[in-house]
This record gives structure tokens, sequence and C-alpha cells, in this order.
């Protein structure tokens, strides 16, 4: 069968030859677009990568079978030899900058004058092999799951670090804590308040536990209790006198005790605010190797487990009605909002006392005068 497919752009390169494949994904060059296809390119700055489609112009007469690189003998569909019976290439690239039809882009290893086919972005959900995809929708949490069973305590804190942004020694305790406190309730979380975990403190602890048990801020399986503890209760609704308690002991003594030098930086940039741009790439390094050391040591070393905790449960999130602020306009859930002469106001317009959750932990603030 044949098929029709069109150039849509050319490449401009400093490579008029094939060179190295590292030396040619390491540097830039230019997609130069056709007239015609001008309002294809209508938003493509919204993404960052690209997989370019391109036709090797160059090649050879195709070969099925024959020694690839490193000198192993492979299938033409089993490399990526730029003689195959379709001498089409692919590769990720990204996208530097735009100006009218030039798109000059980073990445892409083909030479100078070679046809270019198509563009598409590139996207992680169809590009990036993932062998769990098809149950994400079912079972959201199903590879958290499985390393909780698996005690994938690193990865669990690889995972961890897409939202906490860095890794920290309070970060790997709270995964472990979770992970510790999962196992011993023998669950899994669902993210629907039938497991909720209550912390008492806001530090980086929190996020590892977050993550692992599924309890979050807004699923509301996270309660919050402002005792300033580095501490973990994570207790089934179906079986609340059967919680089980983590509290990091010593929490300032296990820095202080095995990783001084870690220590000493972290009191000299974060506590002080005195350390250079360097010293503080040095802490973030430095953090992370203490993270990453902490969470492969035996729980008990570091935290005190306690089962059969009795907690008095909330009953779950009520869901409000809305009320209309007669100030702002904005709606309001109900029973948050502040009567005055008959209509009912939101709390920022009234400008009364509020609760706010922050650094320093829960706190009152007054109207400001
Ligand atoms: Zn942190
Ligand atoms: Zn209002």
């Amino acid at each position: 069968m044949d098929f029709n497919v069109t150039q849509i752009g050319t490449v401009d390169s400093e490579f008029e030859q094939p060179t190295g494949p590292d030396e040619m994904r390491d540097a830039e060059c230019t997609i130069v677009v056709d007239d015609a296809y001008e309002d294809a390119l209508y938003r493509i700055e919204d993404n960052d990568h690209f997989k370019i489609v391109f036709y090797i112009h160059e090649a050879d007469e195709p070969t099925l079978r024959g020694p690839r690189r490193y000198g192993v003998e492979r299938g033409t569909f089993a490399c990526r030899s730029p003689n195959r019976p379709s001498p089409i290439g692919t590769t990720t690239v990204e996208l530097l900058e735009r100006d009218g039809l030039e798109l000059r882009v980073r990445g892409l290893d083909a030479i100078d004058g070679t046809p270019v086919l198509d563009i598409k972005p590139y996207a992680p959900s169809l590009d990036q092999p993932d062998e769990q995809d098809e149950d994400r929708c079912e079972a959201p949490r199903g590879r958290i799951e499985r390393a909780i069973r698996n005690r994938e305590r690193e990865e669990l804190l690889l995972r961890t670090g897409e939202i906490h942004g860095h890794f920290c020694p309070y970060l790997a305790l709270g995964v472990m804590a979770g992970v510790h406190a999962m196992r011993e309730l023998k669950t899994e979380s669902e993210g629907m308040e039938d497991i909720v975990a209550i912390v008492e403190t806001n530090s980086c602890f929190a996020d590892g536990v977050q993550i692992v048990t599924g309890c979050t801020f807004g699923n509301n399986a996270l309660i919050y209790r402002d005792f300033g503890k580095t501490a973990v209760t994570l207790v089934s609704r179906d079986n609340p006198d059967e919680g089980v308690r983590v509290h990091v002991k010593e929490r300032e003594e296990i820095i202080e005790r095995d990783y001084p030098a870690a220590r000493e930086l972290f009191d000299r940039v974060i506590g002080e605010g005195k350390g250079t741009p360097a010293d503080r790439e040095r802490l973030t390094e430095r953090w992370a190797e203490v993270a990453f050391d902490l969470i492969e040591r035996p729980i008990h070393d570091l935290c005190d487990v306690e089962s059969g905790v009795a907690v008095d449960l909330p009953d779950r999130a009520p869901v409000f009605e809305d009320a209309i602020c007669a100030d702002c306009g904005e709606s309001v859930m109900a029973p948050k909002a502040v009567e005055r002469d008959g209509e009912r106001y939101c709390r920022d317009c009234v400008d009364g006392s509020f609760l706010q959750l922050d650094g320093r932990g829960l706190g009152r603030i007054e109207p400001s005068e």
C-alpha cells in the first residue's frame, strides 16, 4: 500500500553530514515551516516538547539486518538505523523559540535540508512507556500502593519529591511513617476518608504522609492538630480504636548526631540566612543525601511506634450549601458566612478575625485596624 505524505518544512542545521547522535542531540537547529502551514502553528508555544517526524532523504538502500551501533547485529526494526524500508525518523525536541515560521529547537538529529513531515506535541501519556497506564483511571494510587506493599521507600520518596519540590530529612521521615502505618493497618487508601491521617505538624513531614497515605488536605482525610510534634496517627474509620501512631523521636538530635555537616550547613543557610548561593546548592544536595540515607534505616531507630491507639474522629466531611456574600457577590460555604443585619457576608468582607494555617501553624488573624 502506498500513502501520501507531505513535506511541511525543512531542517536548517549546521550539520551537513550525519554526526555522532549525542553531538547532534546537544545542538540547536531551526525547522523552517512552509508558508502554507502557518495556521497549523497556532499556539504551538503552549508546549515545550515536540515529536518531529522527518524523511531521511540521504538514507542508503534499506538493510533488514546488520551490525549496528557497538557492533551488535540487529534487525532494522530493532534499531534506529536510518536505512529503513520507510526512511522516516522521529525525534523528541525542545522548542526554544518561535519566530514566525521558524522554530528553533534543540535535540533534532536530522541533517541540513532534511524534509520535515510532521510536528506533534510530545504527550507523556502517549509517548512515555508506562506499563500501568491503563490502570491509572481505575486505581490512581496503584503504583503507590504497590510500592508500599513492596517496601519501596526510595520510590515513594522520589514520588513525594514531585509535590514537595526538594528532598529533605523530614520528608523522608514522613514517607517512612506513612509506609509503616499503612502496612500496620494492612490497608489501602482511596482518599475517601475511610483512612484518616492525623498529623501534628505542617512541616515537610506532612507531605511525606500525604503522598504515602493518600490522606490529603483536599480530600479531608488529613486532620491537622497543631501540636508541633513530628507525628502522625493513621486510623481506619472501621476500627477507630486501632490507630497507629508514629512519632519521630529526638527530632533535632537525629540530624545533629548522624549528619553533623549537613546540619551545620542547614543552620547557616536556613537558620541564619547567611549562606552563599553555592552553600544553598550544597545544602540541597546534602539534604537529599540525608533523606535517601534515612529512608533506608530501620524505623525503630528513628521513631516511636504505637499501635492500638484510640482516635476520636470527626464525622465525614459534610457537603455545605452555598451562600452569596452580600458585598463581594462570591459564593461561600453557608456555615462560613457571617450574618450582619439580616445579610450574609464572607469573612473577608466583614473584616473579622479568621483562622489561618501557615508556617507558624494554625493561628487566628485579627482584623487590621
Ligand atoms: Zn522539605
Ligand atoms: Zn465577600
